[in-house]
């Protein structure tokens, strides 16, 4: 037996008592109904199912008891008790007496019976009716249906509802309120998210300039979309176009700097396809002097490597870990002075680099700024709160 499901219905019989007994002492109607006693006595007796429906019996639907009943359904579903919250709420649909508002009211309350159930396409159908019906609900039923399609990878319906909630342009020039989307976040910004999926899906099979314009659109609707800028770079880098990667990857310092280790292996290769290494040490260097941070620590050293060798880049993060210490910095240096050792030196800086990268298997790389939520991979779609953009590589603080 469910202690709060006995919890909530019980709380829920106060309420109905409450109201039976207000109408009968001003209306001088009858004293409390019969099926009232009966639902309680089935709560007493740890029967929830025949209580749910005493409850729904005794109070009959009409304006006044609407909220008790659909508040009793809430709390059913939040409690995880789908099946009896929709049928409380599909109760209230078959009463054809309620006003259209309180109708429409109770249709959306049973589409996210069924979004919590699973079913989604009971739950579409519903939404879409609500949207061409009911003014008042419009805007909920098109964050429910964003979150469906969300959730159904249907990145193609979903770019159509959230384009209908964003702001209409004002002719006076008022600025418009943000439009939030299926979380909290401005509509835009999932929807840039929207084109980015639908670029992949493209680029999955093989249409890099029908993705290309998807990232363009993304872009276009969010201007501080990182994720498009790092999608725009790569693709422009596979078409041969080594400067407009440049220029795409390059802009990630102006939208979110903390992005710039995403960008950098790409950028690499375009410098060298381009034959100019000695621009992208400098655009490192800058990044790093304005915004240091672990993982570009480690970037400019590859790089280091890469064009001057293992010496260079030995000095260079000697340097910098005395500034900045982490533990990937350091594992990196162990691993490039190892070469130059032999002997007993070289097994114990084997054993330190073992110790070291194992603390690091224990941390994660990335982290959601909104819930918390950490990993080792980059999630543009944070699987903690649903939020999109929200994880970022972790800059680095002393134990990272
Ligand atoms: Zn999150």
């Amino acid at each position: 037996m469910n202690e709060l499901l006995m919890f909530a219905l019980l709380f829920a019989a106060i309420g109905i008592g409450w109201w039976l007994g207000r109408r009968s002492a001003t209306a001088a109607g009858p004293d409390l109904p019969g099926q009232y006693y009966k639902g309680l006595n089935y709560l007493l007796d740890g029967r929830p199912d025949g209580a749910v429906d005493a409850f729904i019996n005794a109070l009959e639907v009409n304006s006044e008891t609407l909220e008790t009943h659909i508040a009793l359904g809430n709390l059913l579903r939040k409690r995880g008790e789908v099946d009896r919250a929709i049928r409380i709420h599909q109760n209230l649909l078959a009463r054809p007496s309620l006003p259209r508002p309180q109708v429409h009211q109770a249709h959306l309350e049973l589409a996210r019976d069924y979004i919590s159930a699973g079913l989604f396409d009971r739950a579409e159908r519903l939404l879409r009716d609500l949207v061409k019906d009911s003014p008042e609900q419009r805007r909920a039923s098109q964050r429910h249906l964003l979150e469906i399609f969300q959730s159904e990878r249907d990145w193609a319906q979903a770019i159509e509802v959230a384009t209908a909630l964003l702001p209409r342009k004002s002719l006076l020039g008022a600025p418009a309120a943000v439009a939030r989307g299926a979380s909290a976040q401005p509509v835009a910004v999932a929807l840039a998210h929207y084109h980015c999926e639908l670029a992949n899906e493209l680029l999955a099979q093989g249409n890099v300039s029908d993705a290309h314009a998807q990232l363009l659109q993304a872009l276009a609707k969010d201007r501080q979309c990182v994720r498009a800028s790092i999608m725009l770079g790569q693709v422009e880098y596979q078409s041969g176009h080594y400067k407009q990667a440049v220029k795409a990857l390059r802009k990630v310092r102006q939208q979110d700097p903390d992005y710039i280790p995403e960008t950098i292996p790409t950028l690499r290769d375009c410098y060298r396809e381009l034959g100019d290494q000695r621009a992208l040490r400098q655009y490192l260097e800058e990044c790093l002097q304005a915004n240091p941070t672990a993982p570009l620590v480690l970037a400019v050293a590859d790089d280091l490597r890469e064009t001057d060798g293992d010496e260079a880049a030995v000095s260079f993060l000697s340097e910098q870990l005395a500034r900045y210490p982490s533990l990937r910095g350091l594992s990196r240096l162990i691993g490039l002075q190892m070469q130059n050792t032999e002997g007993s030196i070289r097994n114990n800086l084997t054993l330190l680099e073992l110790l070291v990268d194992r603390l690091i298997a224990e941390r994660p790389t990335y982290r959601c700024g909104h819930c918390g939520f950490a990993g080792r991979q980059l999630h543009w779609f944070c699987p903690g709160c649903k939020h999109w953009g929200t994880v970022k590589s972790i800059r680095g603080n002393r134990v990272d």
